[in-house]
């Protein structure tokens, strides 16, 4: 495409956000466009910047792949959450807004919801196991004990829960950039790394990697934004 104009561009790409784009005919028309040179357009976009861009016949709308698909599931889930149920339903869309690869100064300023884990809560599994969170009861690295065999204070004040809430920096791998990283104290002793989001970014051996929305941290290996 020789000539872009980039008026047509922004107000497109708009559009396809609010998901108000109509079918291409009326797409065309709005961008006062020919239809060979709206779909010239459409293919510049999808091939030179790499959007992934596609139409809903059903709604007649183009719209864009990844997030627009999780926010038709939240407007799904939260038509459905009943106000009037008998204890709080923790549903927010802080997991859409984290913000990967750019928090410079640590996990205390990491954006989404704040981890839980060895802060406030452990977690414990139907068989009486102890984990440090729900998400992690299948990982043996984070069970820290049996209620069968110990008191909830003596798990919650046993070395392996210690342990992990006090993580050293010798104890982190060479190939990690917490390892050498200055923020260590500070962003370690908040303890809002997420270990879940880590686990699934890197894999179960590169726990001790830092948390995707860090800016130090490596390119997801399992791409978790919805962008
Ligand atoms: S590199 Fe590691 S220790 Fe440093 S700020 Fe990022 S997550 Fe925290």
């Amino acid at each position: 495409m020789k000539y872009v104009d980039l008026k047509k561009m922004i107000y497109m790409d708009f559009l396809i956000q609010k998901e108000r784009t109509g079918s291409p005919e009326r797409f065309a028309r709005k961008m006062e466009l020919s239809r060979s040179t709206f779909f010239e357009y459409i293919s510049y976009l999808r091939n030179e910047l790499m959007l992934q861009i596609n139409y809903d016949e059903y709604r007649e709308t183009y719209y864009y792949e990844g997030r627009s698909q999780i926010e038709i599931l939240f407007h799904y889930v939260e038509d459905r959450l009943s106000s009037g149920s008998p204890f709080p339903i923790i549903f927010n869309r802080t997991i859409l807004d984290k913000s990967y690869y750019t928090c410079t100064t640590g996990s205390k300023d990491f954006k989404g919801a704040e981890c839980s884990a060895l802060n406030t809560h452990l977690f414990v599994l139907p068989d009486g196991k102890a984990s440090i969170c729900e998400q992690l009861y299948w990982n043996p690295l984070f069970l820290i004990g049996d209620l069968k065999k110990s008191s909830l204070k003596d798990i919650w004040m046993s070395d392996k829960c210690l342990r992990l809430a006090n993580i050293q920096q010798e104890n982190i791998g060479n190939n990690s950039p917490c390892k050498h990283c200055n923020l260590f104290t500070s962003c370690f002793s908040y303890r809002n790394r997420c270990w879940v989001d880590i686990i699934k970014a890197y894999g179960k051996e590169h726990w001790d990697y830092p948390d995707p929305r860090c800016e130090k941290a490596f390119k997801m290996q399992n791409n978790l934004g919805y962008e």
